[in-house]
């Protein structure tokens, strides 16, 4: 049996705004188009949260009670406020909230800040075709996935890609211009638990594939928060008797 555990949604919601073709692919917003999906999937509570709402819709109250924030991020990334991304961090790190970090959110400030690199990388906007292999299939991230799975039309994302290197790699993907990329990385910052997951692009279908919603679902479970022992710190009596 386990808890429910509680999305938060995170889009800077602007490309939706200004751009038709992205308005059309995604009428209510790429953040309504995964929390629609979570919404069917059993044990999550899902929620949305905007750049322009009120501290990022992400006030004390929201982040405190957000198991896993999936974020989303592309054009705004300086937008977000400084104050909001320490609050972020000490949530991820100290209390073990999950983070999946979608595509673009390789620059978003919350990402680069957990990482400590600049998460640099090679593009190409050719809607060629991505393959991405699963190299680690007992990974839960992978259940119920082939091999691999391919998209038709997609952003190229190359490496080099500056991040440290993941804690554990799930996915490899390779693409019709000869380019690889880590397109499916973990990492363990203190408590917390981070999934980068690069399919996306907002002027592709990306977010309606059902291959790429049940990797969201499956990282959504894998970066919930541990129910381990709480760990102290600092100096202790001893447990034995000392001689
Ligand atoms: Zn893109």
């Amino acid at each position: 049996m386990c808890d429910v555990v509680r999305v938060t949604v995170w889009n800077e919601f602007l490309h939706e705004k200004i751009d038709p073709r992205v308005a059309e692919i995604y009428s209510r917003g790429i953040h309504n188009a995964i929390a629609d999906y979570l919404r069917k999937q059993p044990g999550l509570e899902v929620r949305t949260a905007t750049l322009e709402e009120p501290e990022h819709g992400l006030t004390d109250d929201v982040i405190n009670t957000t198991d896993v924030l999936i974020w989303w991020g592309h054009m705004a990334h300086d937008k977000v406020n400084d104050q909001v991304v320490d609050k972020l961090q000490r949530r991820i790190v100290l209390e073990g909230m999950g983070l999946i970090a979608l595509h673009s959110a390789h620059f978003s400030k919350i990402f680069r800040r957990l990482m400590g690199t600049s998460c640099n990388l090679k593009w190409r906007e050719a809607g060629e075709k991505e393959r991405i292999w699963v190299v680690m299939p007992n990974h839960p991230i992978a259940e119920g996935l082939g091999e691999y799975f391919e998209l038709e039309h997609t952003e190229m994302y190359g490496e080099f890609f500056d991040i440290p290197p993941p804690d554990e790699l799930v996915f490899i993907s390779w693409f019709e211009g000869g380019e690889v990329f880590r397109s499916g990385c973990c990492f363990y910052r203190g408590l917390g638990k981070i999934f980068y997951f690069r399919p996306g692009h907002e002027t592709l279908p990306i977010y309606h594939n059902p291959n790429v919603l049940k990797v969201i679902y499956n990282a959504v479970r894998w970066a919930a928060p541990a129910k381990g022992p709480k760990p102290t710190f600092g100096n202790v009596k001893p447990l034995e008797k000392l001689k």
